[in-house]
C-alpha cells in the first residue's frame, strides 16, 4: 500500500501526462476495449516519458498480435542490432488478400499493364514514416497512437480508411538515434516543470541523435542507400511503390508547424508540376485540422523538393506524392523560447493530427492520387522514349569492387541492369564486355536512373535546402558514359556482382608483386600488415621479364620480399592464399629481382608501415565527417580506429600509439594538448580536413592561407528590407561536383589510372598558391564545375587552386573526401594518405599569404 501511494505521488508530480483523448481528433470514437492502449502496455501515458525504440517495437508487436488489421514486418537490423520494423495496416479483408492487392498496385505503376486497372476498384498505398531524425521524437511517440487508433477504432472514418488504404507505417526510420535520444531526455528530466532552455535536458551533447550509429543523416541517404536503415527501407518501399508518402519531422523551435508543398520553383525538374499542385491540395487538409486545434503553421516556404535523396522527395520519382511535416522541436518536455512554451505533448498531438489529415486526404483524394501515379508512369515512359540518351554503360576491369558497390545501389533501387555483350568505345573510354554493364533508360525507374546519372548545371532558383548535385558515378569516379543507342548491346540481365575466384598464388622464395587498383585493395594491405608482413611500395613504374613475359606495374606497386619477412617461405604463401575478406587480388610470384630500369632491391621500393589511427572527437568536431571516416575505415576496410576525445590529449595519454591522427574541423586545444600534438607530428602524420587547417596552423606544423573573395567590393548600397527577408543562400557553395587534376606519380594517387578526379565541394575554403613545389598532388581543374550550382564568381576563384596538400607532418584535404559515404572516388585519396603517408615529400605545407 505504501509503495502504491508513493508511486501515485511520483506520477502526480509529473508535468507531462496527458490522457489518450488529448491526442485524438474528436472524430475518433468507438475504441475496441480488446486492443491494449499504449498505456496498458507501457504503464505510462504517451508524452509522460519519451518512448524508447525498444518499447515502441514491443508495443507494436503486441498490437499486431491483438489486431487482425495489422501485419508486423521485420526485414533487417540497424548497426546497433535494432530490428527494422514496418506495419502493414488495412482491413481484415484486404490483409487476407494482400499479395494480390500488392501485385495489382505494381501493375498500376507499369504502363504495359495499367490500362486494365480502374483506380476506383483498388486501395491506395499510403506510407507513414516517423522520426528519421532520432532527436525529433514527437514522430515516433505519435506513431504508437496512430497505430493504436487504426487497430482499435470502429468509427466510420477509420473503417473507410482501412477499406480503401494499405498503410505502411514505419514507427521510426532511425531506431539507433531514437533510442539514444529517449535515453538522454528521460535521464535528464525533472518531475517539476522547468522550461529553461539552458537546462541540460534540452542540450544533448554532440554528436546528436539526429543521426544514426555512424552519425549519418538518414534523411540524406534515400538515394545513396549506404546505411542498413536505408536499404532495408527501400526494399519495403519498392515492394509497395507507395502513392502517398508522409515524412514526419521536427525543426527549429520558434517556427510554426510546416507541411508541404514548400517552394514551388525549387522542385526537381524530374518531378511533374502536377505533383506540387496535388500536394498543395492535400495541404488544405492539414491546414484545416491544425486550425481546429489552434496550431500555427506555414507551407509555401522554407523547404523544397530538389535534392532527391530525401524522404519526401525520392517518392516523387516513383509516382508518389511525398509530404514533409515539421513540428517545432521541444528538445525535451517543455521548452520556453521567446516567451512561447513548446510542449512535447502538443507536438505529439500535432503529429497525430497531421497523420489523421493525411489519412483523410488519402481517402477523399484516393482516385485522384492513384490516377496521378498511373499517368506518371505512362508519361515517364514517353519521356524515356524521347530521351536522346538511351542508356548508360559503366564498369572497369581493374576495379571490380567499384562496379559491385555501384551495382548494389542500382539493384536497391530495383533498376534493371544488363551485361554489355560486346566491347565498345565511347569517346575516350573503352568498355570491356566481361566487366561492363548497361542500364537502359526506358524502364520503370527511369526518373531514379536519371537522378543517379544526371549532371545538372541549370536551375530555376539559386536557393537550395540541401546540395545542388549528387551525380553518383562521379562520386564513385567509376568509368561510365551516356549511350545514344543501346540496341544490340544488352546481354543477359545482371544481378549483384560476385567476385571471380582466381588461381592460387604459387610459392616463391623471392618476392610477390601486386597492384592496388581495386577499391578494396586497402583491406588486403591492412590484413597483410596486421599479420606482420612487411610491405614495400614502388615509387615508380616497374617492368621486368619473367619466363619470357614482360610484366608492367604502375607506381604504387606493392612488393613482399620473402627473405626479409619473419615468416618461412611456406607461411607467407599460406597467408596470401588464406585471405578471404575481400576480392582476391591478382598476385605475381616473382623468381628474380631484375627489373628493366631498376631492380627489386632498389631504393625505389620503400617500406610502408601499418597505419594506427585516431580521429579527434569531442567539442568542435564535425561529426558528420568523422562518422563518415569511421564508417569508411571500420566498415568498408575493417581497420580499427580510435575515437579520441580532444580534451584528453593534453593529459597523460600516449599519443605515440597512433602514427596517424585525423581531424575534421578546427579544434581549440589547450596549450598542453597543442604542444603535445606538435611534438607528436614531428614523427607522425596529421590528416586534416576542411576547417581543420586552422588547427594545423595553430600547432605550427603548417602555414596554410586561403584566398579571400577578390571580387568583393565595398557594397554599401541601399537594399530593400523585403530582399533581406528573402535573402537566399546563393552566395555560398551548397554542394557541387568539381573536377580536379591529380598527379598520378604521387603516392596519394597510387592505384588510380585517370589523371582527373571529381571532388565534392561544400563551403568556401579556397587556398592560395603553395610555396613548396612537391606538396600539391591534387588541384582543381581550370574549368572545374562538373555539376551543381555555384555563384558566377567562384569558378575563377577556384581554378587551379590546391585541393589536397601533402608534406611533412600534414596531409590536408580542402573537401570532405567521403561525402555521405558515396564519394568512393575521392575516399581513395584518403586511404592512400593513410597507407603511403611516409612517402610524401618532406616539405612544410605552406601557401602564400
Ligand atoms: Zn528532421
Amino acid at each position: 500500500m505504501i509503495i502504491t501511494m508513493l508511486f501515485i505521488f511520483i506520477q502526480g508530480g509529473s508535468v507531462c501526462a496527458q490522457d489518450l483523448d488529448f491526442y485524438f481528433p474528436k472524430e475518433i470514437k468507438q475504441l475496441n476495449p480488446e486492443i491494449p492502449t499504449p498505456k496498458d502496455f507501457l504503464g505510462f501515458d504517451v508524452g509522460q516519458q519519451y518512448i524508447t525504440y525498444d518499447q515502441t517495437v514491443a508495443y507494436l508487436r503486441l498490437l499486431a498480435q491483438k489486431s487482425d488489421r495489422i501485419k508486423f514486418v521485420e526485414n533487417g537490423f540497424t548497426y546497433e542490432r535494432k530490428p527494422l520494423v514496418f506495419l502493414t495496416i488495412s482491413s481484415k479483408e484486404n490483409l487476407s488478400n494482400i499479395d494480390k492487392i500488392r501485385q495489382t498496385h505494381l501493375d498500376l505503376c507499369n504502363p504495359e499493364k495499367s490500362g486494365k486497372i480502374y483506380v476506383e476498384h483498388i486501395p491506395i498505398v499510403t506510407w507513414m514514416g516517423y522520426s528519421v531524425h532520432g532527436n525529433e521524437a514527437s514522430g515516433i511517440n505519435a506513431s504508437v497512437i496512430v497505430a493504436y487508433i487504426l487497430a482499435a477504432s470502429n468509427d466510420v472514418f477509420i473503417q473507410n480508411v482501412l477499406q480503401n488504404n494499405i498503410i505502411i507505417l514505419q514507427p521510426a526510420l532511425n531506431p539507433d538515434g531514437s533510442q539514444r535520444y529517449a535515453t538522454w531526455v528521460n535521464s535528464n528530466k525533472s518531475q517539476s516543470e522547468n522550461s529553461d532552455e539552458n537546462n541540460r535536458e534540452f542540450r544533448e551533447p554532440a554528436p546528436s541523435s539526429r543521426s544514426n550509429h555512424y552519425w549519418f543523416d538518414l534523411n540524406r541517404d534515400w538515394l545513396f542507400v549506404q546505411n542498413p536503415e536505408s536499404y532495408y527501407r527501400m526494399e519495403q518501399f519498392y515492394k509497395w511503390m507507395p502513392t502517398f508518402v508522409n515524412d514526419y519531422h521536427e525543426h527549429g523551435n520558434t517556427s510554426g508547424t510546416y507541411f508541404s508543398p514548400g517552394i514551388k520553383n525549387s522542385t526537381n525538374s524530374l518531378i511533374p508540376e502536377e505533383n506540387w499542385i496535388i500536394t498543395k491540395k492535400i495541404s488544405d487538409y492539414h491546414a484545416k485540422i491544425l486550425s481546429s486545434i489552434g496550431t500555427m503553421y506555414f507551407s509555401k516556404e522554407g523547404y523544397d523538393d530538389f535534392y532527391t535523396g530525401k524522404g519526401a522527395t525520392l517518392p516523387d520519382l516513383t509516382g508518389g506524392i511525398g509530404v514533409l511535416y515539421e513540428q517545432p522541436n521541444p528538445r525535451g518536455f517543455v521548452r520556453e523560447k521567446d516567451g512561447i512554451k513548446f510542449r512535447f505533448t502538443d507536438m505529439i498531438k500535432n503529429q497525430v493530427y497531421c497523420s489523421m489529415s493525411a489519412l483523410m486526404a488519402a481517402l477523399e483524394m484516393k482516385n485522384e492520387l492513384l490516377t496521378y501515379q498511373k499517368n506518371f508512369f505512362i508519361e515517364k515512359k514517353r519521356e524515356a522514349e524521347k530521351d536522346l540518351v538511351k542508356g548508360y554503360v559503366f564498369g572497369s576491369k581493374s576495379d571490380i569492387s567499384l562496379s559491385k558497390e555501384f551495382m548494389r545501389i542500382l539493384k536497391t533501387h530495383d533498376i534493371d541492369v544488363y551485361k554489355l555483350n560486346k566491347n565498345i568505345t565511347v569517346g575516350q573510354k573503352t568498355f570491356d564486355k566481361d566487366f561492363s554493364y548497361i542500364v537502359p533508360c526506358n524502364q520503370n525507374k527511369y526518373p531514379v536512373i536519371k537522378t543517379i546519372f544526371e549532371k545538372t548545371t541549370s536551375y530555376k532558383d539559386s536557393s537550395f535546402y540541401d546540395v545542388t548535385t549528387w551525380t553518383i558515378p562521379l562520386g564513385f569516379n567509376i568509368d561510365y558514359s551516356d549511350l545514344k543507342e543501346i540496341s544490340g548491346l544488352t546481354g543477359e540481365k545482371a544481378d549483384i556482382i560476385t567476385y571471380v575466384e582466381i588461381a592460387k598464388v604459387p610459392v616463391t622464395n623471392y618476392a610477390y608483386l601486386f597492384e592496388i587498383s581495386d577499391y578494396y585493395s586497402y583491406k588486403f594491405l591492412y590484413y597483410l600488415q596486421s599479420k606482420g608482413i612487411m610491405l614495400k611500395a614502388g615509387d615508380s613504374p616497374f617492368a621486368f621479364i619473367q619466363d619470357g613475359h614482360e610484366h608492367q606495374f604502375k607506381a604504387g606497386v606493392i612488393m613482399i620480399s620473402v627473405k626479409e619477412q619473419a615468416y618461412s617461405i611456406e607461411e607467407i604463401n599460406k597467408i596470401l592464399n588464406e585471405y578471404s575478406a575481400g576480392p582476391k587480388i591478382s598476385i605475381l610470384a616473382v623468381n628474380n629481382g631484375t627489373g628493366e630500369k631498376f631492380d627489386l632491391g632498389s631504393g625505389h621500393f620503400k617500406i610502408i608501415t601499418k597505419p594506427t589511427i585516431a580521429i579527434l572527437t569531442g567539442k568542435g568536431a564535425t561529426y558528420s565527417i568523422i562518422g563518415e571516416i569511421w564508417h569508411l575505415l571500420d566498415l568498408r576496410f575493417g581497420i580499427p580506429v580510435t575515437l579520441l576525445d580532444a580534451d584528453i590529449i593534453g593529459g597523460d595519454i600516449d599519443l605515440n600509439k597512433y602514427n596517424t591522427i585525423i581531424i575534421a574541423n578546427s579544434f581549440k586545444l589547450t596549450k598542453e594538448a597543442s604542444d603535445k600534438l606538435t611534438t607528436w607530428a614531428s614523427n607522425n602524420t596529421l590528416i586534416a580536413i576542411g576547417a581543420a587547417y586552422k588547427t594545423a596552423n595553430d600547432i605550427g606544423i603548417s602555414d596554410i592561407n586561403t584566398i579571400k573573395d577578390k571580387n568583393q567590393k565595398d557594397s554599401t548600397v541601399y537594399g530593400k528590407y523585403s530582399d533581406f527577408i528573402e535573402k537566399n543562400n546563393s552566395s555560398s557553395i551548397n554542394g557541387v561536383i568539381l573536377n580536379s587534376k591529380i598527379d598520378l606519380s604521387h603516392p596519394l594517387a597510387y592505384g588510380l589510372s585517370n589523371g582527373e578526379i571529381p571532388l565534392f565541394k561544400e563551403g568556401e575554403i579556397f587556398l592560395s598558391k603553395p610555396t613548396n613545389k612537391y606538396i600539391t598532388p591534387v588541384c582543381y581543374s581550370d574549368n572545374p564545375l562538373l555539376s551543381g550550382y555555384m555563384g558566377k564568381k567562384y569558378p575563377d576563384m577556384i581554378k587551379g587552386t590546391p585541393a589536397v596538400l601533402a608534406g611533412k607532418s600534414l596531409i590536408y584535404f580542402v573537401d570532405d573526401p567521403y561525402f555521405r559515404a558515396c564519394w568512393l572516388g575521392s575516399s581513395r585519396l584518403l586511404m592512400n594518405a593513410l597507407f603511403f603517408r611516409e612517402l610524401v615529400a618532406k616539405e612544410k605545407v605552406q601557401t602564400e599569404k
